[in-house]
């Protein structure tokens, strides 16, 4: 399966270049072409699904496979003291390429990345409570 107009399919298909660092049968993995550190790559799964919520465990599964080694590589070879994975799902959160694709950013002392140092707020316990319940509920299988 493939959109015609999804600029990842046209890397997965070779019709636009990329610098491709690793790829499978099931993944393909590149250098973010406006990348926030030295060494910044996505890995994409070959098959085009939008989100991460619309893959099957299959896809996740082979997907974080490569992630995993491809992130071991990038530390090894650029000297990265570690890294972030990110995945933007839908627009509200950042999401611009409506192909799957995970961020592996490699971090670097001093880099000035903030991806880890969000603001955050004390957790309310009666929402908290209120949200567990409500999750076990719609997790139970
Ligand atoms: P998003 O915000 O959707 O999570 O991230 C999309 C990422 O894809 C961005 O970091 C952007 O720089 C990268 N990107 C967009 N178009 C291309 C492209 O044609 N080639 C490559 N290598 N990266 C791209
Ligand atoms: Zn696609």
């Amino acid at each position: 399966m493939s959109s015609n107009d999804c600029i990842f399919c046209k890397i997965v298909a070779k019709q636009i270049p990329a610098y491709v660092v690793y790829e499978n049968d099931h993944c393909i993995a590149f250098l973010d072409i406006n990348p926030v550190s030295y060494g910044h790559c996505l890995v994409v799964p070959k098959q085009h699904v939008e989100t991460f919520a619309d893959a099957t465990p299959e896809v996740i599964s082979e997907l974080f496979k490569c992630v995993q080694q491809v992130a071991i590589a990038i530390c090894k070879a650029t000297n990265a003291a570690g890294f972030n994975v990110v995945i933007n799902s839908g627009e509200i959160a950042g999401q611009v390429i409506r192909h799957l694709h995970v961020h592996i950013v490699p971090r670097y002392d001093n880099d000035g990345l903030t991806i880890d140092k969000q603001p955050s707020t004390k957790l309310d316990e009666a929402k908290a409570k209120q949200l567990v319940e409500k999750l076990q509920h719609m997790l139970k299988s």
